[in-house]
Formats: structure tokens, C-alpha cells, sequence
């Protein structure tokens, strides 16, 4: 099966990685809908998240603050949404399971819909600073 998130995983595909270890692995969003939208998700291949064992959706989430941190540190963020979209009519576009983690910022609106272009540069820019501002709980 052909899986852009599981050719990340395997690095047949190159992305902005935040995050790496034996089972989870986290990125940068390329299409961000705020600056440092990133996503969390499994390297074994599920489609959703009902597919998923309670364990490997409990490991899922708790991968999450710890991002977090480095995502709200490195951007100067106010807040942020978890969102985790299972089906195309639930907004799912890649189906391997994963968890946005979208920086909000008060001087910005909060729509989900509207995406933004990025460049590589800024993508890896703020990949490295979010890496550097990874704090476990
Ligand atoms: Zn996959």
C-alpha cells in the first residue's frame, strides 16, 4: 500500500521530523493551518484510530505534551488545538492515523479549513527550534 505518511516513516520520503523514536515519529504539517502545525502518528500503518489498540492510542496521545511544549516555546503561541480526524467526511486527507497539534495565536482567527503554502526553509527553521524545545512531563 502506498502511504505518504508510511514512506516518511521509512524515509522513501523526506519530511521536517520533530520527533523520532522506536514506534512514533512527529513532523511538521506542510500544508500548516498556523505557523508550527505539526503531527503526531504511529509508524505501524492504521487508518484510524478505532483500528488501534486502547494501548496504542493511550502511547499516542501521551506523545502529545511533550511536542506541544516544544511547538508552543518555539513559536510564542497562546494556545493550541489536538485535533485527530478519522475519515474523509471527518477531514482526514492522509489515511495513517494522526494527531494535528495546530498553534493558535490571539492576532489570528481559527478557521480549520484554511491552509497556508510554506517554504522549506521556514519549515526546517522552526522544525530545529521546536526540537530544541521538546520538554518531556
Ligand atoms: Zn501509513
Amino acid at each position: 500500500m502506498d502511504c505518504l505518511f508510511c514512506n516518511i516513516i521509512s524515509k522513501k520520503q523526506d519530511a521536517y521530523v520533530i520527533f523520532e523514536d522506536d514506534s512514533h515519529i512527529a513532523i511538521m504539517d506542510k500544508y500548516p493551518i498556523q505557523k508550527g502545525h505539526s503531527l503526531v502518528m504511529p509508524k505501524i500503518h492504521h487508518e484510524k484510530i478505532i483500528d488501534m489498540s486502547d494501548d496504542e492510542v493511550g502511547k499516542l496521545f501521551s506523545m502529545v505534551p511533550t511536542i506541544a511544549r516544544g511547538i508552543m516555546a518555539a513559536t510564542g503561541a497562546d494556545g493550541f488545538n489536538i485535533g485527530q480526524n478519522n475519515g474523509r467526511s471527518a477531514n482526514q486527507i492522509i489515511p495513517h492515523v494522526h494527531v494535528h497539534i495546530i498553534p493558535r495565536y490571539n492576532k489570528v482567527g481559527n478557521l480549520w479549513t484554511r491552509r497556508m503554502i510554506t517554504n522549506d526553509t521556514d519549515l526546517d527553521d522552526l522544525a530545529k527550534k521546536i526540537r530544541k524545545n521538546m520538554k518531556s512531563g
